[in-house]
């Protein structure tokens, strides 16, 4: 990493932005940004190789598509210095930079306009004035031209400074770091609203829909509400002053983005709850369970943080060992708050946690990969998966949410109900994430058996070396037993043989997606992308033809596959596996005893709420 350049600090006269989305159908965001005192040996600017959250490199400077400097009337050269970045000649009045943005990334990390509405993230939209990323930033969002537009509004937490609520206008920021922490919305989207913690939080929904906003936001009031309690048990406070969900409902799509006082989330309109529905479906389950997983990173991430985000170097990878803690704890708590706030009933969080051991223990790579290598690594591998990604990788978000389940668990155990992760995650909060913006502390690489044992009383460095740092597998059924939870692993709906693949459609036929290392398909000479053609003499033309051929079949019996690898023919002969122990199940102990029934009631909560549907 290259030495950061050196910050003026304190004050100053605002950086300030003018961002007009300029032309709606070539997808075109307008900047101005003026810089009253430029650096007179020649100003830098850059865009962000990625944005905070998402830990890969995006290279967002490659969606500029005219740029043009001035000072007054003269025109100011610039001059590209690598990907990111350019640099101004030398000039000693306010230098105006403008420049278009080609927005037509439908997701949540980058921008996205139309005549039906527009969103950014300031990552995407707003050049870093190198040197002067700590002086105050001014923003005029304005409205595209023509009547068409008339009922636009805006929906971000940016603070207004002149600006009406959800109107275009003036809007401003501390610094750069706050700048590109709000996204913004802006069309005609619904709003909703409601009141936690002493915080107003709003619930903006852009796209077609049918919600029923009044039980969306009673529903996320609970959860919120449960979150707010879990990090203030005393005061009862939000951690912001108002909070802002912005929703793009679409046909299809999944994904969140955590921020300091906002969440971006994208979700199908069928998984938001429409008028007159009473149960839970998944598809609804699922949008609560994301919209809590990223109101918990307001604490942990946004400003709980590791030590390596507390200044995010934006132009480079910022690695961190800890990602475990701080997207696999909030994966834990995301489903754990639904359930200990009554919106899901235990039995439907069993099943959800259920589905997370099945899709940790499925995959082999987390023999061979730790959490904490998987977080080091997220810029390489878990953010850039290839078909063998299985078989090399674990997910700091899945297996770290069932370190974070095994940590907690032992916690209750040992301390007979006394303790908790929740102690750990208070105690993280006190010391690091309240005023994180004044003083800009995270948690240290190594630090986090020492603050476990300050928070529980408890010494797990071996539990945390073992299960987070190495690649035992969790004791995970041993540890259930005290709360009153059986889990078994079994082979669930695979069959009685296996092929030891992961089978995909592709271009109407039977392909595999991933060869399971070591398994039947890979011993054969099997590999990802060969599709399948034949087996036994018998063509199988989805999965289902070839479960019905398997069901027949018992470990260790041989069979002829054809399949083709690009345009040519192979034939080999398989040996079925028997398939491996992979699918948990959960239930309750049929009888508890007072112990169990009452550390699991401290871990669910009281255990009312929905069954899932
Ligand atoms: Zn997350």
């Amino acid at each position: 990493m290259s030495a950061p350049a050196k910050r003026r600090r304190g004050g100053g006269e605002p950086v300030s932005y003018r961002i007009v989305p300029v032309d709606p159908h070539a997808h075109l965001f307008e900047v101005t940004l003026t810089i009253a005192r430029p650096d007179p040996e020649g100003q830098r600017l850059a865009l962000p190789a990625w944005i905070p959250g998402s830990y890969m490199i995006r290279e967002f400077a490659r969606h500029v598509v005219s740029i043009a400097a001035r000072s007054g009337r003269r025109t100011v050269r610039l001059r590209k210095l690598d990907k990111h970045g350019w640099q101004a000649s030398r000039c000693d009045g306010p230098l105006e930079i403008r420049y278009t943005v080609y927005a037509w990334d439908l997701s949540v990390r980058a921008a996205h306009l139309d005549a039906t509405h527009g969103f950014f993230n300031g990552t995407s939209v707003f050049l870093r004035v190198i040197g002067q990323e700590d002086s105050p930033c001014e923003v005029l969002i304005e409205p595209p031209a023509g009547d068409a537009y008339a009922d636009w509004r805006v929906a971000t937490t940016l603070p207004e400074a002149g600006a009406r609520r959800h109107g275009f206008g003036r809007y401003r920021a501390a610094d750069y770091d706050e700048l590109v922490d709000h996204p913004v919305e802006m069309g005609r989207f619904t709003l909703a609203s409601f009141d936690v913690g002493g915080a107003r939080h709003e619930v903006a929904i852009t796209g077609r829909h049918d919600a029923d906003t009044a039980r969306l936001c009673r529903d996320l009031a609970r959860v919120c509400a449960e979150q707010v309690r879990l990090f203030e048990p005393r005061t009862r406070r939000a951690p912001v002053g108002r909070y802002l969900f912005q929703v793009m409902a679409v046909g299809d799509g999944y994904g969140g983005l955590e921020h300091r006082s906002s969440t971006a989330l994208i979700c199908s309109r069928n998984d938001l709850p429409w008028r007159g529905q009473r149960e839970l479906p998944e598809g609804y389950r699922g949008f609560l369970g994301l919209a809590s997983h990223e109101y918990f990173h307001t604490w942990n991430v946004k400003r709980i943080k590791p030590a390596a985000f507390a200044r995010y170097d934006l132009q480079h990878e910022n690695y961190t060992r800890l990602l475990w803690i701080f997207e696999g704890f909030t994966s834990y708590y995301d489903d754990l708050m639904l359930v200990r706030s009554g919106v899901i009933c235990r039995d439907a969080y069993l099943g959800l946690l259920a589905k997370a051991i099945s899709g940790v223990m499925r995959g082999p790579g987390r023999r061979l990969q730790s959490v904490a290598e998987s977080s080091f690594d997220a810029w390489i591998k878990y953010y850039r998966q290839d078909e063998n990604s299985p078989n090399a990788i674990a997910s700091y978000y899945a297996k770290g949410s069932l370190v974070a389940l095994a940590l907690d668990l032992t916690i209750r155990s040992r301390s007979d109900g006394r303790r908790s992760l929740d102690d750990a995650m208070r105690l993280m909060w006190r010391r690091y994430g309240r005023d994180f913006f004044e003083r800009r502390e995270g948690l240290g690489e190594d630090e986090f058996p020492r603050l476990l044992e300050e928070a529980t009383g408890l010494r797990l460095d071996a539990q945390i070396r073992s299960w987070a740092y190495g690649t035992a597998e969790l004791p995970l059924a041993r540890l259930l037993q005290p709360v009153g939870v059986q889990l078994a692993l079994g082979r669930g709906d695979q069959g009685p043989a296996s092929l030891g693949a992961k089978l995909a459609m592709r271009d109407g036929q039977l392909a595999i997606a991933t060869a399971y290392a070591g398994q039947a398909a890979q011993r054969a000479g099997l590999s990802a992308g060969d599709t399948l053609v034949a087996v036994d003499g018998l063509r199988v033309v989805d999965e289902r033809a070839l479960k019905a051929l398997l069901a027949r079949r018992k470990p260790g019996d041989r069979l002829k596959v054809h399949a083709f690898r690009r345009d040519e023919l192979l034939e080999c002969e398989l040996e079925l596996d028997a398939p491996p122990a992979t699918e948990a199940t959960l239930k309750f102990a049929p009888r508890p005893g007072a112990r169990a029934a009452r550390l699991l009631a401290r871990w669910l909560g009281p255990g009312r709420g929905k069954p899932a549907a």
